[in-house]
């Protein structure tokens, strides 16, 4: 590893040996949550190990002092996003999303995929953290601590069950890591990532290779904690705690999981619940879905459904005075009663606001599915079996 002394990356190497020749290949689909200074040369490095598709989750634009730390004069006022579909256009398919990841519907990570979190906050994280639960992924995250010119790199596979996760290391009562990042309640201002650049490279270059390494069926590196701190050329190999209960439901999950090929605009909920009476099937979504909301200009309350990512959404634009249409926090639900959803049951999924890759169960007696909506990635699996 050129980014590492070479008494750390020797340590490694004993560490998870090359368990497959041409391991590489096995790694298929891999989900960047933030292309900051840390996930844009991580990305560079799965793309050069042959990840031939990436999903790119970022909500930042470049900016100034960005340059110090991760992109070039060119790049500035342009989202990450824009610049990773740029640097990954070679590849077999990059989907990218400009957006905070807790915008981002749980389906984006697919049966053979693989979850990198690259973020410097632990609300992020948490986030990152349900969605692979909910999924049943791996997950690894990879953060830098310039002050300390440390990297810490953890893996967790969730594949068939929970152990230990990410919010395992929260303290007890301490539900802080549950927040919605954009809550008021959220009490850490976002810091900008500017790490040193040489720090960020050998982030990137360490994530990409236990990613590399996990994947290939090297299994010890789960549940670790991966300590490097660069300046003292140590690393440190640490077990990540388990802890019961956790702020994180460890069962969580979504039954009888089918991706479905249809986009949300040409599938309709109707097509997706079984013959049974309306009142007696409830749908629960990965994000809220509200079915009242008000006009932000004269007040005037309404019914309208639509799928919710945050409080501030216009969902629509008033009848009355064509003011903005605010969903209702009171109105929204996680899980709600199909004959709350009668007036948009036989629309297209899309025309109130299901996005491709969101995740809907259907429960009734003796009925208990759930769907993920497409585009789906080709979803031959190599290598990654749950
Ligand atoms: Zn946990
Ligand atoms: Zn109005």
């Amino acid at each position: 590893m050129k980014n590492l002394p070479r008494p750390i990356a020797d340590q490694l190497e004993q560490l998870a040996p090359n368990v497959t020749p041409g391991e590489a290949n096995f790694l298929d689909h891999v989900v960047v949550l933030g292309y900051g200074c840390v996930g844009r040369p991580l990305s560079m490095y799965l793309k050069k190990q042959g990840v031939r598709n990436f999903t790119v989750v970022d909500k930042k634009l470049y900016k100034p002092e960005s340059v110090l730390s991760q992109c070039v004069a060119d790049e500035l006022g342009q989202s990450k996003v824009a610049v990773a579909a740029k640097q990954l256009r070679d590849v077999d398919s990059v989907t990218t999303f400009h957006a905070d990841v807790s915008e981002v519907p749980y389906g984006i990570v697919q049966p053979n995929s693989i979850l990198i979190a690259t973020f410097d906050n632990r609300f992020a994280d948490a986030i990152a953290n349900v969605m692979a639960i909910v999924v049943k992924s791996i997950l690894i995250t990879v953060n830098i601590e310039p002050l300390q010119h440390a990297i810490a790199v953890r893996s967790y596979d969730y594949r068939t069950s929970v152990t230990s996760c990410v919010a395992c290391r929260f303290r007890p009562g301490d539900d802080q890591g549950q927040q919605h990042p954009r809550s008021c309640e959220s009490f850490a201002a976002e810091r900008p990532t500017n790490g040193p650049r040489p720090l960020a490279e050998a982030a990137g270059e360490v994530g990409a290779w236990v990613a590399s390494r996990v994947v290939a069926g090297n299994d010890e590196l789960f549940g670790k904690e991966l300590l490097i701190k660069l300046d003292r050329q140590r690393l440190t190999v640490s077990e990540l705690p388990a802890r019961q209960p956790c702020v994180a439901d460890h069962q969580a999950g979504w039954p009888n999981l089918t991706y479905l090929q249809s986009r949300p605009d040409v599938v309709s909920l109707r097509e997706l619940l079984p013959e049974q009476s309306l009142a007696d099937i409830q749908i629960e979504f990965c994000h809220e879905v509200s079915t009242r909301c008000r006009c932000s200009s004269c007040g005037r309350e309404s019914d309208c459904v639509n799928w919710v990512t945050h409080a501030t959404q216009v969902v629509g634009s008033c009848s009355e005075c064509s003011g903005q249409l605010l969903p209702i926090p009171f109105w929204s639900f996680s899980t709600v009663s199909a004959s709350c959803l009668e007036s948009v049951l036989d629309r297209p999924l899309s025309s109130w606001g299901v996005p491709p890759f969101g995740i809907l169960r259907v429960i009734a007696q003796h009925h208990d599915r759930s769907f993920v909506l497409g585009p789906s990635h080709d979803t031959t699996t190599k290598g990654i079996s749950r």
